[in-house]
């Protein structure tokens, strides 16, 4: 037993902490547990705990089912709001095949497969998310009309405003859980928050944006409300985001910065940066992975549309945040096209892989858009080289089926599983008679 799994079982006595919750995440990025008794723990560290991966989305074919999760100790936080005593605590976990290996399928593990080909080029991955979500009066009934819990829009002061308890409240159980916040705020639209967390090494931004949405529904219900992480749930109103700044580490130093670039970038900034241009629509589908997310793409409200870059310019699909000169070390690049119910794992390894391509190719980053590029006509943009992202979930799956970057990164079989359970998703809303359709047609036809 190492260090660190001692230090967990050290814990669990002290704190006494009576159950262990082993999360993991499915491919879609919905959280899994499964809770286990402190007697356990010894034997999940050395074995790992048996599971039914076929019962969990695109982990497993039923021909071999069974699984193993393994806590990883490092990721050891106790549940703040299942109270002191006799309390929980929660572990990541790898997920393992019976003989042990990493298994193909487990999302973590796909991150760290790309985090790997970083590390071998001598690269860390830093991100920082930028997460959007909505609170709503719980609805009476499942159909029921959505109705948000303010009426404020961005950075609004709302006195007593539910959304001030709510972030505040938000932000301490994520701190008492080790996650730094860096700020918070309403956003756009009614009931609309958004909360971005400091930087981190992308796989534990990755944990920390699952634990953020439990600990956001946590909340939600704790106060008697709904939050929602629904790319575009109110058409009149802006989507939510989950705009991430990435930046690359040699070591101590911040790749993206060169004091004698523009804006402070290095040559190696600008490659990663056309390389997330020329693969951005390959990756959409992973990035925007339901029906729901071309509503807000195509649904204005700040959403990028267009595949371009800019500085300062939030019509672009990437932006260079503003520098702050003698700011070195914060040099980044922002891509604003993920949305907030995106698989964190499998976005950030589909992102890096696509910045690292266009730096081992030596990808030439285009001119940037300084134009507000919704407010162009499509000939302007087509002059400009400006292309569109995917209108539609189906558009970007038949994008990402060719894409030898996306097969490569995710791995044969979440490639495969991820197209067939998208494709079916598709079919399926591609079947049904909108309220529009209804309200539309069926008089005027
Ligand atoms: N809510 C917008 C989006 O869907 C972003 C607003 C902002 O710039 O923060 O991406
Ligand atoms: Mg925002
Ligand atoms: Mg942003």
């Amino acid at each position: 037993m190492d260090k660190q799994q001692e230090y967990v079982l050290r814990s669990v006595e002290e704190r006494d902490i009576r159950f262990i919750r082993l999360w993991f995440t499915d491919v879609l990025g919905l959280l899994k547990s499964v809770a286990i008794a402190p007697a356990e723990l010894e034997n999940a560290f050395a074995e790992g705990i048996g599971f039914d991966g076929s019962s969990i989305e695109g982990l497993a074919r039923v021909a071999e089912s069974d699984m193993l999760a393994r806590p990883d100790p490092s990721t050891f936080q106790v549940l703040p709001w299942r109270g002191d005593q006799r309390g929980t605590a929660r572990m990541f976990c790898d997920i393992l095949t019976p003989d042990g290996e990493p298994a193909a399928a487990d999302p973590r593990n796909v991150l760290k497969r790309a985090l790997n080909k970083a590390a071998d080029a001598g690269f860390t991955f830093y991100t920082h998310p930028e997460i959007e979500f909505y609170l709503f009066h719980t609805p009476v009934s499942s159909g029921g009309p959505l109705i948000p819990v303010d009426e404020a829009g961005y950075f609004d002061h709302v006195a007593r405003g539910t959304g001030h308890d709510f972030r505040r409240a938000a932000i301490s159980l994520l701190e008492s859980m080790g996650i730094s916040v860096e700020f918070s705020h309403h956003e756009g639209g009614p009931g609309q928050n958004e909360i971005d967390l400091r930087y981190a090494d992308a796989l534990s931004t990755a944990d920390n944006v699952m634990t953020f949405r439990t600990v956001v529904k946590e909340v939600a219900l704790d106060q008697g409300i709904m939050a929602s992480f629904m790319p575009k749930p109110l058409i009149q109103h802006p989507g939510s985001g989950m705009h991430t700044h990435f930046s690359l580490f040699e070591g101590d130093h911040n790749a993206f910065h060169d004091p004698a670039g523009q804006y402070e970038l290095s040559d190696t900034a600008r490659k990663f940066i056309a390389g997330l241009l020329y693969h951005s629509a390959e990756v959409t589908a992973v990035t925007n992975q339901f029906v729901n997310s071309y509503k807000r793409l195509w649904g204005g409200g700040e959403a990028p549309s267009y595949v371009c870059w800019g500085h300062n310019n939030r019509s672009a699909l990437i932006r260079v945040p503003m520098y702050k000169p003698g700011k070195g070390q914060s040099a980044r690049v922002e891509y604003r096209g993920i949305d907030a119910a995106a698989n964190p794992y499998l976005t950030y390894s589909v992102m890096l892989a696509a910045g690292l391509k266009g730096i081992q190719e030596g990808y030439e980053l285009p001119d940037e858009a300084e134009d507000n590029v919704w407010s162009l006509t499509d000939a302007e943009r087509r002059a400009m080289g400006i292309a569109p992202l995917p209108n539609n979930l189906q558009d970007a799956l038949d994008i990402m089926e060719r894409s030898e970057l996306v097969a490569e990164t995710l791995g044969e079989s979440v490639f495969a599983y991820f197209l067939r359970n998208k494709r079916q998703e598709w079919q399926e809303y591609r079947a049904q008679v909108t309220p529009y359709e209804v309200s539309k047609f069926l008089r005027a036809l």
